[in-house]
């Protein structure tokens, strides 16, 4: 168990700056997922970490110890830190068990934390097995238990299930942060698909242009991201121009918008035009003559099995969505229907 801290750090190749200078904790015995678009430096960043890529500049720092940083570059095998690619690279001739204990002394592959880390996987006993004979997700938690064994300071993943179908992915993923966990790994977990981190991690960690520029809780980034680019990255969001005109609501802000008052967390001081966003699953739709509602015509209406995204038209010719229930009736393109908005906004000044 390791806390892993990266100051400031940046890596180029020829003109491109890779990463321009990333900041990132990572509390020990926990999950980060760092998240962003192809090219956005989170390979650089893992392999900066395992040490296979000289720094440029800034510092790591493994449980207080500097790995890295000017004049110091401790070689890759010194710094107990093991990285499972994308796709499980195996030892084909190695047995299961033998995969596993490969980075184990001999005392070690005699003991039984080669069948514990199986266990944790979801492979106990299956320790003589071939590669050959796994499927492509047992393979994958095979390179996980043969990752954990020798108990490493730390664990990088580099988007380890993007090779495997959505059905499978999601057990797998459910089933290696658990291992995780219950070994008490430090870990990094690089992914570009946004439901992955943010239902696998204690922490996401959002990347663009070699920077990360977000980083928290997957509650936090998700409703209160900084901008709006990771408001659009980490899920579907509908934004709004909205009015300085901020009276006291209940507890908060609210701001007006072409969908009425919203309630906000709080708006940036200055004099910049104010955006808002709203998550359409905080969207409700009511019956046209409702109260606070306001008024909207329904455009379409997309069926998704457990939800369904509405699209409408505000008064003022706004087109917003909304994700309603599965199992609400129908709506009919055409027919005027309420809408409310529900939980708070976040909203950003456009700096001027
Ligand atoms: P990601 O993993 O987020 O897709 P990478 O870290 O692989 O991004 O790459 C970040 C940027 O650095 C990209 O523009 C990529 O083309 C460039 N890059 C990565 N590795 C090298 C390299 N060895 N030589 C030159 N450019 C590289
Ligand atoms: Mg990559």
């Amino acid at each position: 168990m390791s806390r892993l801290e990266l100051s400031g750090i940046a890596k180029r190749y020829g003109a491109m700056a890779a990463l321009a200078g990333v900041d990132l904790t990572v509390p020990s015995g926990t999950l980060t997922a760092v998240l962003g678009p192809s090219g956005c430096g989170k390979t650089t960043l893992l392999r900066c970490v395992a040490g296979f890529e000289r720094l440029d500049a800034g510092e790591i720092a493994i449980d207080g110890r500097i790995v890295a940083g000017p004049g110091t570059h401790t070689s890759p095998e010194r710094r107990h830190v093991v990285t499972v690619p994308q796709e499980g690279a195996l030892f084909p001739h190695l047995s299961v068990g033998d995969n596993v204990g490969y980075g184990l002394n001999r005392e070690e592959r005699r003991s039984d934390r080669v069948e514990e880390v199986l266990t944790l996987v979801g492979l106990s006993g299956q320790g003589e097995r071939m590669p050959h004979h796994l499927s492509g997700g047992q393979q994958q938690r095979v390179a996980v238990a043969r990752a954990l064994a020798p108990r490493p300071s730390l664990i990088l993943l580099d988007e380890p299930f993007s090779a495997l179908d959505a059905g499978l992915r999601a057990d797998l993923r459910r089933d290696v942060r658990a291992a995780l966990r219950a070994d008490g790994a430090t870990a990094i977990l690089v992914t570009h698909d946004q439901g992955e981190a943010l239902s696998s991690a204690d922490q996401v960690a959002v990347m663009r242009d070699g920077l990360v520029i977000q980083s928290g809780p997957a509650v936090d980034v998700y409703r209160e991201p900084v901008d709006p680019w990771v408001a659009a990255f980490v899920g579907d969001a509908v934004f709004l121009p909205a009015g300085t005109d901020i009276g006291p609501g209940t507890g908060g802000t609210v701001l007006s918008t072409a969908l009425g008052h919203i309630p906000v967390g709080g708006v940036p001081a200055g004099t910049g035009s104010l955006t808002a966003m709203v998550r359409p699953e905080q969207i409700r739709l009511t019956t046209a003559s409702t109260g606070p509602a306001v008024t909207a015509t329904v455009t379409g209406y997309d069926f998704h099995g457990h939800d369904a995204i509405v699209t409408l038209r505000l008064a003022d010719g706004t087109q917003i969505i909304a994700r309603v229930p599965g199992h609400a009736a129908p709506v009919a393109a055409g027919s005027a229907v309420g809408v409310l908005v529900e939980g708070v906004c976040q909203a950003w000044r456009r700096s001027v």
